[in-house]
């Protein structure tokens, strides 16, 4: 899932370099991020799936605390879907505000 980001030239390789020990580096991608208009229970399968994967990571705290920090839209990182972050960043923002 991570070989199209370790392209990236602007991060330094050190900052991704617990991705060396992702377990769905073996994984078929299409578990992690959803097809256009998957909804539902699909939806759902699909991401338990995914996060049984993730919950045998061990790399998985690291991962999670990438997707949260830069604001990953799409796909089960860390854990944690599209969703859970979203619902992390509205709690972030509403700390920040208040
Ligand atoms: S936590 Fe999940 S998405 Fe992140 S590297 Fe591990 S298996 Fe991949």
């Amino acid at each position: 899932m991570y070989d199209l980001l370790l392209d990236e030239p602007a991060v330094p390789a050190d900052f991704w370099s617990w991705r060396l020990w992702a377990a769905c580096r073996q994984a078929d991608r299409d578990l992690f991020f959803s097809p256009d208009g998957e909804r539902g229970s699909a939806k759902r399968r699909r991401e338990r799936a995914a996060k049984a994967i993730c919950a045998t990571c061990l790399v998985r705290e690291s991962c999670a605390a990438y997707a949260v920090s830069s604001h990953e839209r799409y796909g089960v990182w860390g854990g944690l879907s599209e969703h859970e972050r979203e619902l992390i960043w509205r709690d972030e923002e509403t700390r920040a505000a208040s």
